[in-house]
Protein backbone atom coordinates (compact mmCIF):
# COMPACT_ATOMS: atom_id res chain seq x y z
CA UNK A 1 0.00 0.00 0.00
CA UNK A 2 2.68 2.28 0.70
CA UNK A 3 4.53 1.06 -1.87
CA UNK A 4 2.09 2.44 -4.16
CA UNK A 5 1.55 6.12 -2.44
CA UNK A 6 4.68 6.30 -3.46
CA UNK A 7 5.06 5.05 -7.15
CA UNK A 8 1.63 7.24 -7.49
CA UNK A 9 3.03 10.21 -5.86
CA UNK A 10 6.32 9.75 -7.79
CA UNK A 11 4.26 9.92 -11.29
CA UNK A 12 2.16 13.14 -10.05
CA UNK A 13 5.66 14.41 -9.64
CA UNK A 14 6.97 13.36 -13.12
CA UNK A 15 3.77 14.75 -14.38
CA UNK A 16 4.18 18.16 -13.25
CA UNK A 17 7.76 18.38 -13.77
CA UNK A 18 6.75 17.92 -17.66
CA UNK A 19 4.43 20.09 -17.71
CA UNK A 20 6.22 22.51 -16.13
CA UNK A 21 9.57 22.14 -18.85
CA UNK A 22 6.28 22.24 -21.40
CA UNK A 23 5.32 25.73 -19.96
CA UNK A 24 9.08 27.28 -19.87
CA UNK A 25 9.53 25.85 -23.45
CA UNK A 26 5.97 27.07 -24.87
CA UNK A 27 7.53 30.77 -23.70
CA UNK A 28 10.61 30.35 -25.18
CA UNK A 29 12.20 32.17 -28.13
CA UNK A 30 13.80 30.23 -30.79
CA UNK A 31 17.50 30.78 -31.41
CA UNK A 32 18.69 28.28 -33.79
CA UNK A 33 19.52 31.26 -36.16
CA UNK A 34 21.42 33.76 -33.50
CA UNK A 35 23.48 30.88 -32.72
CA UNK A 36 24.65 29.90 -36.38
CA UNK A 37 28.08 30.80 -37.54
CA UNK A 38 29.53 31.52 -33.63
CA UNK A 39 32.40 30.14 -32.06
CA UNK A 40 30.98 28.04 -28.85
CA UNK A 41 32.40 27.37 -25.31
CA UNK A 42 30.43 24.68 -23.89
CA UNK A 43 31.33 24.56 -19.98
CA UNK A 44 30.37 21.42 -18.26
CA UNK A 45 30.94 20.39 -14.71
CA UNK A 46 30.75 16.65 -15.22
CA UNK A 47 31.49 14.50 -18.06
CA UNK A 48 27.85 13.78 -19.40
CA UNK A 49 26.63 17.20 -18.34
CA UNK A 50 27.42 19.00 -21.90
CA UNK A 51 25.70 16.41 -24.00
CA UNK A 52 22.70 16.74 -21.93
CA UNK A 53 22.42 20.16 -21.94
CA UNK A 54 23.38 20.79 -25.33
CA UNK A 55 24.54 18.13 -27.30
CA UNK A 56 22.09 18.66 -30.67
CA UNK A 57 23.16 21.98 -30.34
CA UNK A 58 26.94 21.27 -30.50
CA UNK A 59 25.75 18.64 -33.21
CA UNK A 60 23.98 21.11 -35.25
CA UNK A 61 26.91 23.71 -34.89
CA UNK A 62 29.83 21.18 -35.54
CA UNK A 63 27.67 20.04 -39.00
CA UNK A 64 27.76 23.53 -40.01
CA UNK A 65 31.59 23.59 -39.46
CA UNK A 66 31.13 25.98 -36.46
CA UNK A 67 34.35 25.96 -33.80
CA UNK A 68 33.42 23.94 -30.53
CA UNK A 69 35.42 23.70 -27.59
CA UNK A 70 33.80 21.30 -24.98
CA UNK A 71 35.23 22.34 -21.39
CA UNK A 72 34.86 19.68 -18.31
CA UNK A 73 35.60 20.89 -14.75
CA UNK A 74 36.19 16.95 -13.00
CA UNK A 75 37.84 14.33 -13.98
CA UNK A 76 34.99 12.00 -12.60
CA UNK A 77 37.35 9.81 -10.09
CA UNK A 78 34.80 10.12 -7.44
CA UNK A 79 31.52 9.61 -9.49
CA UNK A 80 30.50 6.72 -7.78
CA UNK A 81 31.28 4.66 -4.92
CA UNK A 82 33.20 1.36 -6.56
CA UNK A 83 35.31 -1.79 -5.12
CA UNK A 84 35.73 -3.10 -8.53
CA UNK A 85 37.14 0.18 -10.71
CA UNK A 86 39.77 2.25 -8.97
CA UNK A 87 39.42 6.24 -8.82
CA UNK A 88 41.78 6.13 -11.38
CA UNK A 89 40.40 3.49 -13.38
CA UNK A 90 36.82 5.59 -12.95
CA UNK A 91 38.78 8.94 -14.41
CA UNK A 92 40.06 7.08 -17.33
CA UNK A 93 36.67 5.69 -18.08
CA UNK A 94 34.94 8.80 -17.61
CA UNK A 95 37.91 10.43 -20.52
CA UNK A 96 37.38 7.64 -22.82
CA UNK A 97 32.96 8.26 -22.48
CA UNK A 98 33.87 11.93 -23.18
CA UNK A 99 36.01 11.37 -26.11
CA UNK A 100 33.90 9.15 -27.43
CA UNK A 101 30.28 11.27 -26.99
CA UNK A 102 31.87 14.30 -28.28
CA UNK A 103 33.32 11.77 -31.34
CA UNK A 104 29.41 11.57 -32.06
CA UNK A 105 28.67 15.02 -31.87
CA UNK A 106 31.35 16.17 -34.27
CA UNK A 107 34.07 17.12 -31.60
CA UNK A 108 37.30 15.97 -32.24
CA UNK A 109 39.87 15.76 -29.16
CA UNK A 110 42.21 18.50 -29.43
CA UNK A 111 38.62 20.63 -28.50
CA UNK A 112 38.00 19.05 -25.57
CA UNK A 113 39.87 20.75 -22.54
CA UNK A 114 39.36 18.46 -18.94
CA UNK A 115 40.41 20.65 -16.41
CA UNK A 116 41.22 17.56 -13.96
CA UNK A 117 39.59 18.85 -10.53
CA UNK A 118 37.67 16.34 -8.79
CA UNK A 119 34.57 15.44 -8.72
CA UNK A 120 32.57 17.53 -5.66
CA UNK A 121 35.14 19.55 -4.72
CA UNK A 122 35.09 22.11 -6.87
CA UNK A 123 33.23 24.56 -3.92
CA UNK A 124 36.67 24.50 -2.37
CA UNK A 125 38.46 25.04 -5.43
CA UNK A 126 36.96 28.17 -6.69
CA UNK A 127 39.81 30.23 -7.17
CA UNK A 128 41.75 27.72 -8.98
CA UNK A 129 38.99 26.55 -11.22
CA UNK A 130 38.65 30.34 -12.10
CA UNK A 131 41.95 30.58 -13.04
CA UNK A 132 41.79 27.28 -15.03
CA UNK A 133 38.63 28.08 -16.92
CA UNK A 134 40.03 31.80 -17.61
CA UNK A 135 42.78 30.56 -19.58
CA UNK A 136 41.19 28.65 -21.80
CA UNK A 137 38.60 31.26 -22.31
CA UNK A 138 41.81 33.43 -23.46
CA UNK A 139 43.22 30.89 -25.31
CA UNK A 140 39.90 30.47 -27.64
CA UNK A 141 38.01 33.91 -26.86
CA UNK A 142 34.55 31.87 -28.22
CA UNK A 143 31.77 33.80 -29.49
CA UNK A 144 29.42 32.43 -27.12
CA UNK A 145 29.34 30.49 -24.16
CA UNK A 146 27.28 27.97 -22.09
CA UNK A 147 27.55 26.98 -18.09
CA UNK A 148 25.06 25.19 -16.17
CA UNK A 149 22.09 27.42 -14.76
CA UNK A 150 23.06 28.45 -11.23
CA UNK A 151 19.62 26.87 -10.03
CA UNK A 152 20.80 23.24 -10.70
CA UNK A 153 20.76 21.53 -7.51
CA UNK A 154 24.20 20.24 -7.25
CA UNK A 155 27.18 22.18 -5.74
CA UNK A 156 29.83 21.36 -8.89
CA UNK A 157 27.26 22.75 -11.30
CA UNK A 158 26.74 26.45 -9.01
CA UNK A 159 31.07 26.30 -8.87
CA UNK A 160 30.98 25.92 -12.58
CA UNK A 161 28.33 28.96 -13.08
CA UNK A 162 30.31 31.43 -10.37
CA UNK A 163 33.67 30.20 -11.51
CA UNK A 164 32.89 30.98 -15.32
CA UNK A 165 31.65 34.73 -14.56
CA UNK A 166 34.95 35.25 -12.51
CA UNK A 167 36.94 33.98 -15.61
CA UNK A 168 35.57 36.42 -17.51
CA UNK A 169 36.05 39.09 -15.77
CA UNK A 170 39.37 38.62 -15.14
CA UNK A 171 40.02 37.76 -18.64
CA UNK A 172 37.91 40.83 -19.90
CA UNK A 173 36.52 38.74 -22.73
CA UNK A 174 32.55 40.12 -24.03
CA UNK A 175 31.04 36.74 -25.26
CA UNK A 176 27.11 36.06 -25.13
CA UNK A 177 26.74 33.75 -22.10
CA UNK A 178 23.83 31.31 -21.94
CA UNK A 179 22.96 28.62 -19.20
CA UNK A 180 21.56 25.22 -19.75
CA UNK A 181 19.96 23.48 -16.97
CA UNK A 182 20.11 20.37 -16.13
CA UNK A 183 19.29 19.54 -12.21
CA UNK A 184 17.07 22.57 -12.26
CA UNK A 185 15.44 20.96 -15.44
CA UNK A 186 14.56 17.60 -14.01
CA UNK A 187 14.18 18.99 -10.48
CA UNK A 188 11.73 21.23 -11.15
CA UNK A 189 9.09 23.10 -10.50
CA UNK A 190 9.08 21.55 -6.77
CA UNK A 191 12.94 20.63 -6.19
CA UNK A 192 12.14 18.01 -3.54
CA UNK A 193 15.75 16.58 -3.05
CA UNK A 194 17.01 20.22 -2.62
CA UNK A 195 18.08 21.34 0.98
CA UNK A 196 15.24 22.80 2.79
CA UNK A 197 16.53 26.55 3.21
CA UNK A 198 16.62 26.84 -0.24
CA UNK A 199 13.43 25.08 -1.83
CA UNK A 200 11.32 28.13 -1.52
CA UNK A 201 13.67 30.45 -3.64
CA UNK A 202 13.77 27.40 -6.17
CA UNK A 203 10.16 27.25 -6.58
CA UNK A 204 9.67 31.03 -6.62
CA UNK A 205 12.17 30.78 -9.54
CA UNK A 206 10.21 27.85 -11.28
CA UNK A 207 7.11 29.51 -11.54
CA UNK A 208 8.02 32.36 -12.67
CA UNK A 209 10.09 31.01 -15.59
CA UNK A 210 6.86 29.63 -16.21
CA UNK A 211 4.81 32.83 -16.27
CA UNK A 212 7.70 35.70 -17.40
CA UNK A 213 10.52 33.29 -18.40
CA UNK A 214 12.41 34.22 -21.88
CA UNK A 215 14.48 31.46 -22.67
CA UNK A 216 16.36 30.86 -25.92
CA UNK A 217 15.07 27.69 -27.64
CA UNK A 218 17.03 25.46 -30.58
CA UNK A 219 15.18 22.73 -31.68
CA UNK A 220 17.09 19.14 -31.54
CA UNK A 221 15.30 18.36 -35.24
CA UNK A 222 17.87 15.74 -37.05
CA UNK A 223 20.60 16.29 -34.57
CA UNK A 224 18.82 14.40 -31.43
CA UNK A 225 19.69 10.70 -32.97
CA UNK A 226 23.58 12.19 -32.62
CA UNK A 227 23.04 13.37 -29.11
CA UNK A 228 21.13 10.02 -27.96
CA UNK A 229 24.20 8.19 -29.51
CA UNK A 230 26.41 10.69 -27.09
CA UNK A 231 23.96 9.82 -24.69
CA UNK A 232 24.85 6.32 -24.70
CA UNK A 233 28.27 6.56 -24.59
CA UNK A 234 28.62 7.57 -21.25
CA UNK A 235 27.38 3.82 -20.44
CA UNK A 236 28.90 4.49 -16.66
CA UNK A 237 26.37 7.05 -16.16
CA UNK A 238 23.31 5.42 -17.56
CA UNK A 239 23.57 1.64 -16.65
CA UNK A 240 24.90 0.08 -13.62
CA UNK A 241 28.48 -0.73 -15.02
CA UNK A 242 29.88 -3.15 -12.70
CA UNK A 243 26.07 -4.14 -10.82
CA UNK A 244 27.43 -2.59 -7.46
CA UNK A 245 24.66 -1.48 -5.08
CA UNK A 246 26.84 1.43 -4.61
CA UNK A 247 26.97 2.37 -8.17
CA UNK A 248 25.51 5.80 -8.61
CA UNK A 249 23.61 6.69 -12.17
CA UNK A 250 21.31 9.06 -14.25
CA UNK A 251 18.01 6.78 -14.29
CA UNK A 252 15.25 6.94 -16.99
CA UNK A 253 13.17 9.34 -16.21
CA UNK A 254 16.42 11.82 -15.67
CA UNK A 255 17.60 11.06 -19.31
CA UNK A 256 14.40 11.45 -20.39
CA UNK A 257 14.11 15.25 -19.59
CA UNK A 258 17.11 15.63 -21.96
CA UNK A 259 15.78 14.29 -25.05
CA UNK A 260 12.75 16.00 -26.11
CA UNK A 261 11.97 18.11 -29.07
CA UNK A 262 14.04 20.93 -28.10
CA UNK A 263 17.32 22.62 -26.38
CA UNK A 264 16.39 25.24 -23.37
CA UNK A 265 19.12 28.39 -23.07
CA UNK A 266 18.58 30.90 -20.47
CA UNK A 267 20.57 34.16 -21.25
CA UNK A 268 22.67 35.54 -18.18
CA UNK A 269 23.24 38.99 -18.16
CA UNK A 270 27.59 39.67 -17.40
CA UNK A 271 27.90 41.64 -14.51
CA UNK A 272 28.73 45.58 -16.04
CA UNK A 273 26.43 44.94 -19.11
CA UNK A 274 24.04 47.57 -19.85
CA UNK A 275 21.37 45.62 -21.93
ZN1 LIG B 1 26.91 17.31 -13.52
Amino acid sequence: MRQSIRRRSRQVLELSGRQWRRAVTARADGAAGTLSHRSLMVIAPHADDETLGCGALIARARARGDPVTVVVATDGRRSTESAVLTPDQLAELRTAELATACGRLGVPDQDIRQLGFADSGLTTDAARLAAATASVLAERRPEVVLVPTVQDDHPDHRAVHHATLRALDAVGHRCLLLAYPIWAWHSGPWFLDAPAAQRPALCAWAVRQAVLGRWWRVPCGPYLQDKEAAIRAYASQTTNLTEEPTWSYLRADFLAAFQGPDELFLPVRLPGATA
